[in-house]
């Protein structure tokens, strides 16, 4: 097939065909799409692939995604500075952002510890997140990891190193199912575990 189309051609199926879930097929179809389109619409494409590599950075506070150095999270004063909810990846804070019953601040920890994985502790953002316990305004810690062995491991290492710094510990209420994740937990579940959260430390 590779003699067929053109080598400018070739690079782009290959490149869709590197995407999560796209098929040979798929990628043939996608790139013969991009080739019959309007110029602006597939430069458009091209576009807003660059951009959220060279605009899009993390949070100088939290690590969620954003635009400037600090997030819109972060930057909201009316949030609850003093309680962070403890997430995995920032689309966990896309998915409890739209119960609406959340007023605390985030932080995000890239990921969970997978040390089959290669994932250690030092991989995530735990460290950081000690330092701003230790800045003395945090009085609630609320762990949001996923509720599977991972997710649970991730937290129980958190809690050890911060069972000593006096802040209340709590995580969302079991609404969510075990083995399950937040990204994918619907909004009635998710306001239940939120509103329901249970005291660890
Ligand atoms: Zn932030």
């Amino acid at each position: 097939m590779s003699g067929v189309y053109t080598e400018t051609l070739n690079i782009l199926i290959d490149e869709f065909g590197n995407l999560p879930g796209v098929g040979p097929k798929t990628a043939e179809r996608l790139a013969f799409y991009v080739l019959k389109a309007e110029s602006d619409e597939a430069l458009g494409l091209a576009r807003a692939i660059e951009n959220v590599k060279t605009r899009i950075k993390r949070c100088e506070i939290c690590f969620n995604f954003c635009e400037e150095d600090v997030c819109s999270i972060c930057s909201d004063t009316r949030r609850e500075r003093s309680v962070i909810c403890v997430v995995e990846q920032p689309k966990d804070i896309i998915s409890l952002e739209k119960t609406g019953a959340c007023r605390w601040v985030y932080h995000v920890l890239g990921g969970h510890i997978a040390p089959l994985e290669g994932v250690e502790a030092g991989d995530l953002t735990i460290d950081e997140l000690v330092k701003r316990v230790g800045g003395g305004e945090v009085k609630e810690i609320v762990m949001a990891t996923n509720p599977n062995m991972a997710g649970d491991g991730t937290s129980l290492y958190i809690i050890s190193l911060l069972r000593s710094s006096g802040v209340k510990i709590t995580r969302l209420a079991r609404g969510i199912p075990s083995g399950s994740t937040i990204e994918y937990a619907s909004g009635k579940i998710l306001t239940d575990a939120i509103t329901g959260r249970q005291e660890l430390v």
